[in-house]
């Protein structure tokens, strides 16, 4: 098959939209998708100034997810003073799997002369996920550990390195995934939530002062079309899955919306446009109800719904194995 553009040889087909393109081409297609998903959600504060800059704290694991990522916000922001980039990476304790990500992340970083936080739950929580899923206390998936405590540090980091975004390398399948899977859930609340939390333009979320707002600029790319992009341009990025990895659930719908995609092509994008759409009605629904009751966790002071909040409440069950 030859590319629509320049009749080149095409090394994808995106069945949703008819294309073919060659290398150069599906580059130039996907950065070009990535910057207009940072002015459709309007990322770039008007009160961004050379002498006033935002910093945008990306989380950078090594995966090719956010290192294309970081590599295309690079080259989007190396000319604009406005802008600063942080990678933060974090070690879960997981070896042979972490190791070998946080080298591809300290390369990147390096080539990049970009700053970059490694932070780990060994030295941050005294825990390795290695031995937190041998333990098991709560007789729980790992995912389920190892999620709460990434994103605490996430937020907690962010917050620390002067963060005005926190951006991550979700794409267009992971995005699906989790809309798929609230819905099917019946999870309007969670929707709620994740519309202000991460989905909706900037300028259109309900403000926190608790938090650093997130985003997640690769969205409007396939997994599939990311894998490649970081092949062809070789980019230091860790492919192997973790050895812990268990969203049951997750891989399930994932191996649903394949089936999906293949016979009505373009479902992912119709499934995430409807999702934000009802997302956003329904976060307007909550927050005029006055939204959650927050608190201070009485352990490590981190805003919670609750007295002591997830992440301690977990730590707490470890110790006492
Ligand atoms: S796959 Fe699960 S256990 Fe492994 S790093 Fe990711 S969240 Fe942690
Ligand atoms: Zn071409
Ligand atoms: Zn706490």
């Amino acid at each position: 098959m030859d590319c629509d553009r320049c009749g080149g040889e095409a090394v994808v087909h995106a069945a949703y939209s008819g294309a073919h393109l060659c290398g150069d081409h599906l580059r130039e297609s996907v950065e070009k998708r990535v910057r207009r998903r940072v002015r459709r959600d309007d990322l770039v504060s008007r009160e961004a100034t050379p002498e006033n800059p935002q910093t945008w704290v990306i989380g950078l694991s090594g995966g090719k997810d956010s290192v294309v990522l970081t590599q295309v916000l690079h080259e989007t922001f190396a000319e604009d003073p406005r802008i600063e980039l942080v990678g933060l990476t974090i070690h879960e304790g997981i070896e042979g799997y972490r190791d070998k990500s946080v080298e591809a992340c300290v390369e990147l970083a390096d080539d990049l002369g970009i700053r970059h936080e490694l932070v780990s739950y060994e030295e941050e929580f005294g825990i390795r996920m290695d031995d937190v899923v041998e333990d098991d206390p709560e007789n729980m998936a790992a995912c389920a550990y190892c999620g709460v405590f990434r994103r605490d540090l996430l937020s907690e980091y962010a917050e620390k390195l002067g963060a005005d975004l926190l951006l991550t390398g979700h794409n267009l399948d992971d995005e699906a995934q989790t809309a798929l899977m609230n819905i099917l859930e019946g999870d309007v609340a969670q929707i709620a939530k994740h519309f202000d939390a991460s989905l909706g333009p900037l300028s259109e979320r309900e403000e926190s002062e608790e938090f650093v707002p997130r985003a997640k600029p690769l969205r409007d790319v396939p997994e599939k079309e990311v894998a490649l992009y970081a092949h062809l341009r070789d980019l230091p990025a860790h492919i192997t899955e973790c050895p812990h990895a268990s969203e049951a659930y997750r891989g399930e719908i994932q191996q649903l919306l394949y089936g999906l995609e293949e016979n009505h092509p373009g479902t992912r994008h119709s499934i995430i446009s409807g999702y934000e759409e009802l997302a956003g009605i329904a976060a307007g629904e909550y927050n005029s109800e006055g939204g959650a009751d927050l608190r201070d966790c009485a352990e490590c002071g981190s805003t919670t719904t609750r007295e002591i909040c997830r992440k301690c409440s977990l730590l707490e069950s470890i110790e006492a194995v």
